[in-house]
């Protein structure tokens, strides 16, 4: 931005108001000289220069060394009063002058030193006029001349006029310089002013240049939801959303679609029609483009744009392109398909001969032992491979359930008692408030590997000492499952992805406890089939609470 100085300081206006601006000394005096030489030489010629007498010569002869001194001495290195000097001697030049004719010289001169004298100082300036003026044309005119009405009238007249002239003077040095000062002032600001404009023109052409480097398609809408601007990025994803073009406003259909690619956004599914509602968002994930070579897959995230009072004045809207992310979500999606689908027959069968091995009875007690070892590890190995199935199934569309009627609290019942020994060597108590009954239809399997999830969950993240209580009951229409424990907690980043395949909090990994991640979002998926919700409270080092309702829906029986 171009630098700007203040304007520079000027001097009050009654002191010396045009400082450095007085009229040019050997100019004023030079002109001065010149008049009255011409009024010498004029009344010399008509009047001859005996009956002149000598006042008049005594007086040109002043004028001429004013002169010489105007142009020899160095004035503007001299306080600015001593420039006084030149129009006194200029003024007794008038008076003395006019002594030599019988009071008929040209008193109107006076009104040049005057001029001086108040553009150069101002009020001081006009005072010096009067005074000089008195003492070296009033006093000797009234003392050599003839006392006549006319001689006494011009006598005091031309200190007079001359007093005016320098007030004149010196007002219209005022006037000028206070008009000097306000257009400075006026030239600064407008030079201020460009300077800003100039700032803020480069400030927009950095910012479009980094926001068109970044590598994220920006979008800005304003309240109407009109597109305001957005950055190349962005310009691309738009080609290949719009190849037949957009008219810049949210709402148009385009090749737009759902997170697995299949669905075409409605109007108002589009996430620029929904920004446009007010409504902010992370993470949702759309894809473009119907050509396998060219369809991106993007992250998008969205935040309302309000001014001071809150008023909503647009949105802005951030594409990431998740298109890598996406393919590669998939390719382990397959994998963890394919591989927990081959692990599941060898697993099979070593479960079936380690059972048939325990069924013999000539087992020494150390094989017993160490094949109850086994048993244990291919039971866990069979319930994760179970759950990565599961999982693979999930992604596959809708988790199919098949719901009959059957007794919730009975199931919630025998997890618990499952649960009773692990809670036991683990040292957290376990305490369960469970109805007698609670009919409703449900898939019981699946209901039961939720429960069970749930309350294994707690009691593994639960320290020694720690409470787990278990209750279930009903609220309106809905049965409502909760688990509570006294344990390590869930931060509140951890907690919005807790559902998420394969996350874990951090402070399980810290921890090391056991765990890959998958049973709630297998138990939220069970959950949602059931037409259910489940939800998370939780402080970190206090503990956790998930509740799940689930409609009964007996009624639909
Ligand atoms: P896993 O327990 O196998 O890791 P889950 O899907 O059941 O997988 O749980 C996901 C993550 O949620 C866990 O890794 C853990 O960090 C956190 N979590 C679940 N339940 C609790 C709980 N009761 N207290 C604290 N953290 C929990």
């Amino acid at each position: 931005m171009a630098a700007t100085t203040p304007p520079a300081a000027v001097p009050a206006s009654g002191e010396s108001p045009l400082l450095g601006e007085h009229p040019p000394t050997a100019l004023m005096q030079g002109v001065f000289t010149a008049l009255v030489a011409v009024d010498f030489l004029v009344r010399s010629l008509v009047r001859g220069l005996e009956a002149m007498g000598p006042y008049p010569l005594v007086a040109l002869g002043m004028a001429a060394l004013a002169l010489v001194l105007s142009v020899a001495v160095p004035w503007d290195r001299l306080p600015l009063l001593a420039l006084a000097v030149l129009p006194v001697i200029d003024i007794a030049v008038v008076g003395i002058s006019r002594l030599g004719t019988l009071g008929a010289g040209a008193g109107v001169l006076v009104l040049l030193p005057a001029y001086w004298l108040g553009r150069t100082l101002g009020r001081r300036g006009v005072w010096i006029t009067l005074v000089a003026g008195l003492a070296t044309v009033s006093v000797p005119g009234l003392l050599v001349l003839e006392s006549t009405g006319d001689n006494i009238s011009r006598a005091l007249l031309i200190p007079l006029v001359g007093t005016f002239g320098a007030w004149a003077a010196q007002a219209i040095g005022g006037t000028l310089a206070q008009l000097r000062r306000e257009r400075a002032v006026a030239e600064a600001d407008r030079d201020r002013l460009a300077g800003a404009l100039e700032f803020i023109e480069h400030q927009g052409r950095v910012s479009d240049a980094i926001i068109d480097t970044v590598d994220v398609g920006l979008l800005l809408l304003d309240a109407d939801g009109n597109y305001q601007s957005m950055n190349r990025r962005h310009r691309n994803f738009m080609r290949v959303a719009f190849p037949d073009g957009h008219r810049g406003r949210v709402g148009q259909l385009g090749l737009v679609f759902d997170e697995n690619g299949d669905r075409r956004l409605t109007s108002e599914e589009m996430p620029t029609t929904r920004a446009v509602k007010g409504e902010e968002f992370d993470d949702v994930r759309i894809w473009v483009g119907d050509d396998p070579l060219t369809w991106r897959a993007m992250s998008v995230s969205a935040r309302a744009v309000r001014d001071e009072d809150g008023t909503f004045r647009g949105a802005a809207l951030a594409y990431n392109d998740v298109t890598d992310y996406m393919r590669a979500l998939r390719v382990k999606d397959e994998f963890v398909a394919s591989v927990s689908h081959e692990l599941r027959t060898p697993l099979t069968s070593i479960r079936g001969y380690v059972d048939l091995l325990m069924e013999e009875d000539d087992l020494s007690p150390a094989a017993r032992q160490k094949l109850e070892v086994v048993a244990r590890n291919s039971e866990r190995l069979g319930r994760l491979v179970a759950d990565l199935l599961q999982t693979a199934q999930i992604d596959g569309g809708p988790l199919r359930v098949v719901r009959t009627r059957g007794d919730l609290a009975a199931i919630v019942r025998e997890t618990v008692a499952a649960a009773g020994p692990v809670a036991t060597t683990s040292g957290v108590e376990l305490v369960s408030e469970v109805p007698p009954s609670l009919e409703m239809l449900l898939d019981r399997d699946r209901m039961r590997q939720v429960a069970d999830n749930l309350l294994s969950n707690a009691l593994k993240y639960t320290p020694r000492g720690g409470r787990v209580r278990v209750a279930l009951g009903v609220d309106g229409e809905r049965a409502e499952l909760s688990v509570e424990d006294t344990g390590m907690g869930i931060d509140s980043h951890d907690r919005d992805h807790l559902f998420t395949r394969f996350y874990r909090a951090r402070h399980a990994e810290e921890q090391s406890i056991q765990g890959v991640g998958l049973g709630l979002s297998i138990a939220k998926s069970i959950v949602e089939s059931h037409g259910g919700r489940i939800e998370v409270d939780s402080e970190v080092g206090r503990g956790s609470l998930f509740r799940v309702r689930l409609p009964l829906g007996v009624t639909a029986i």
